[in-house]
């Protein structure tokens, strides 16, 4: 049973899997070697039974192709015809599947090669091909561009160097080299020989392969393949093997009885060349060769390589068992340090990452329910009264008459100047009417976004931005379906609230509280402004500047009257001591950015005697007494307003928006992120986080050496059992 070969191809393409430093983990193979038009490919194709390699003038083959032999039993009783029931090529790095039309091989191979650039050459890149077939023995071969002998001018020099370089590299230990050269072709002129010669002076790993044997005199053939002239240990074999039509097809013909061993590849015309000429290619009786018959035939060759791969990948055993050992036992130290034996998998670390996100979610749902969004919102309205307040009140020159009116006692709030019931009803109509469902629901919808924004920002989600796209994506397609419908409600619960608000005498003093910490707030921030300009001026400067200014003003506003009194009095001219400027206490040095910051100053300094006034008249007595008093104290009646329409707002935002939310979020994470996946694509989700690549990487690595090592240990014992040379199934 031709049991090591194939199983060390296996472990072969395995170790190649695994990135090591260790060149003793390389397993041999056969490289093939030979200039242009010695008959590479023709060999190839002869040992494979398939035209399979691209041709033509110029050279094609650019890139090393890595070519695996699978012998597929055949399966007794069924006609060679069947055979493409277990005769194809895979190109595992492709994925194109099983493919039976070698043409189509053929054609692949073409574009790989021609997809490299012209201007590099050739490519170190290998094309991995695998024949299953019961036609092949186990083998490894590796077909390299061919030696160019004559740079011309489409391959110039530079072509030759790279290809001797790219030969260079492949022909190196354990490799065993198939050195190509045609039997017209003087042997000192093979440059696969000279490059052999170089690396291997001995011959032990090279065979020679002479095409071509039926382009020389039989005898010249014969003195090739004596072995005389450039011995190597591993002989040559002779073979004609010229590609032509129906080659193959007339080989199988021939194994119609194949009795379910591999099928005899010999074409008729080397056949009948060689019997042709059996007498001068028999055993010589007397010399060095004496009993010895020069091989010819590429069934021989076919044999010598599956003798030379088997006894090499045989004398590689212990080298590679032990080396396997090492490497297994630096990765199994490796994984024990670093990740305590802890065994994950793709789909294990996608669902952890799935309950983290869900897990923190949670926190976050736990940490913002109804008192935050209560806070949220009450706090956008409360600046909204704020806003309000100082447009309708603060800023009205009458507004200190309300704690006049308020502290005289005299009036009873009904006796109230109309003007201030109607400020009133205008200011509590501004807050009702501006769009609280809206508001409100944005308000909380962005709060939710901004959460989760942060949430697929953070570890892990930093390495999975697809992922992070997909949260943010439908946590927004939740959130804009519950928009509308939540802000319709909000607004349509807080409509009542924009005809009439009735307030209990035991909400008044609350509000009023509220209204007055919240009146002390804006005056500490209206003082802190004053105090920051007067820190940048200076104080005398400041008080100089906002002299001036009141003094231009006081001047424009007489200037102003005068004119409408002029006008009236029908143009009695020129009274106005405006003009007058001898009393102007300008100073040269007062620029207009000064000016500025004085005006401000002027602003901040009367909004903040306002905003004292306001406070006595919210703490005075008259304030405290209740609801009927609302007129006098607009800033009470409006913070309870929004007292209202926060608590309506965050009832019903609750309901629609932020528990549905709640309820989707979670399984949505479940829908679009973890059953959206497929196994390569969840695969490639764990892969982008760098240290749980690392860790898969080191355990595969691990698996794969405990699996080779399980391998080797197996032929280890086998191959002692059984040392004998053939034990071909053949
Ligand atoms: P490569 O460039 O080394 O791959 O060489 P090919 O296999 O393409 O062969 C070059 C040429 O030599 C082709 O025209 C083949 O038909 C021809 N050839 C290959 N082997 C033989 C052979 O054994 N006898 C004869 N007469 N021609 C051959």
């Amino acid at each position: 049973l031709m049991l090591l070969t194939r199983k060390l191809i296996e472990v072969r393409n395995i170790l190649k899997d695994i990135d090591h430093e260790s060149d003793q983990l390389t397993l041999p193979s056969i490289v093939v070697i030979g200039s242009q038009s010695s008959g590479k490919s023709s060999v190839l194709e002869a040992i494979v039974g398939h035209e399979f390699l691209p041709k033509g003038n110029n050279m094609v083959t650019r890139r090393p192709i890595e070519l695996t032999l699978i012998h597929t039993p055949a399966q007794p009783g069924r006609a060679a015809i069947k055979d493409t029931l277990v005769e194809y090529a895979e190109f595992p790095g492709l994925g194109l599947g099983r493919i039976t039309d070698f043409s189509h091989v053929q054609k692949t191979l073409y574009d790989l090669n021609m997809a490299v650039p012209a201007a590099e050459c050739v490519s170190d890149e290998p094309i991995e091909l695998r024949i299953h077939s019961p036609h092949v023995p186990d083998l490894t071969l590796i077909d390299l561009p061919g030696y160019v002998q004559i740079a011309s001018m489409d391959q110039p020099d530079e072509l030759r160097e790279r290809i001797q370089t790219l030969c260079q590299k492949y022909i190196q230990e354990p490799n065993i080299i198939l050195a190509v050269c045609a039997a017209d072709v003087d042997l000192a002129n093979s440059p696969a020989l000279r490059a052999s010669r170089q690396v291997d002076p001995l011959g032990l790993r090279t065979i020679g392969v002479v095409t071509k044997m039926d382009l020389v005199p039989p005898e010249v053939g014969a003195a090739i393949l004596s072995n005389n002239k450039y011995p190597l240990s591993l002989g040559y074999v002779g073979v004609v093997c010229k590609s032509s039509l129906g080659m193959f097809q007339s080989a199988q013909g021939h194994d119609r009885a194949g009795q379910g061993r591999m099928a005899s590849m010999v074409t008729k015309q080397e056949s009948d060349y060689f019997n042709a000429n059996r007498e001068h290619f028999k055993a010589p009786a007397r010399g060095r060769n004496a009993g010895v018959e020069p091989m010819t035939g590429t069934d021989t060759l076919r044999r010598r390589l599956m003798t030379v791969l088997e006894e090499s990948m045989g004398s590689s055993l212990h080298g590679i068992a032990n080396a396997v050992q090492v490497e297994l036992e630096e990765a199994s130290y490796q994984f024990k340090v670093q990740y305590n034996d802890r065994t994950i998998t793709a789909e294990s670390y996608a669902a952890e990452t799935m309950d983290a996100l869900k897990l923190r979610f949670n926190q976050f749902a736990a940490h913002f329910g109804k008192p935050e969004v209560r806070a949220l919102l009450k706090h956008a309205l409360d600046e909204k009264v704020m806003d309000i307040l100082a447009q309708m009140y603060w800023s009205d020159a009458r507004t200190p008459e309300l704690a006049q009116l308020a502290d005289a006692r005299k009036l009873a709030p009904d006796q109230l100047d109309k003007y201030w019931q109607y400020k009133l009803d205008a200011s509590s109509s501004a807050l009702t009417k501006a769009g609280i469902g809206r508001m409100s629901t944005q308000l909380v919808v962005d709060a939710i976004r901004t959460q989760i924004e942060h949430l697929a920002r953070s570890e892990p989600f930093n390495h999975h931005p697809e992922a992070a796209e997909r949260i943010v994506a439908f946590s927004s397609a939740i959130l804009r379906e519950r928009f509308g419908l939540t802000a319709d409600q909000v607004e349509n619960c807080v409509k009542p609230f924009k005809y009439e608000v009735e307030v209990e005498p035991a909400e008044w003093e609350a509000g009023r509280q509220r209204s007055v910490s919240l009146v002390e707030r804006e005056l500490d921030m209206c003082d802190a402004a004053f105090n920051g300009i007067k820190k940048l001026l200076g104080g005398r400067r400041l008080k100089g500047a906002m002299e001036y200014v009141t003094h231009m003003e006081e001047r424009e506003r007489r200037r102003v009257q005068a004119r409408l009194r002029a006008r009236e009095e029908s143009a009695d001219a020129s009274t106005d001591d405006a003009d007058d400027d001898s009393n102007d206490p300008t100073r040269p040095d007062y620029n207009s950015a000064l000016l500025i910051k004085a005006r401000e100053a002027l602003f901040l300094s009367e909004r903040s005697r306002m905003l004292r006034t306001r406070l006595g008249s919210l703490r005075s007595r008259r304030c405290k007494s209740g609801p009927e008093t609302k007129a006098f104290c607009p800033e009470t009646f409006l913070n309870i307003v929004a007292e209202k329409l926060t608590y309506t707002a965050v009832m019903f935002i609750n309901i629609e928006l932020l528990a549905e939310f709640f309820y989707q979020f979670p399984r949505e994470i479940d829908a679009k992120l973890m059953h959206h996946l497929d196994a390569d694509q969840l695969k490639a989700f764990a892969r982008e986080n760098p240290a749980v690549k690392k860790h898969l990487d080191l355990q595969t690595r691990k698996q794969k050496l405990e699996h080779v090592a399980g391998v080797i240990g197996d032929l280890v014992k086998v191959y002692k059992q059984k040392n004998t040379a053939s034990r071909w199934a053949f």
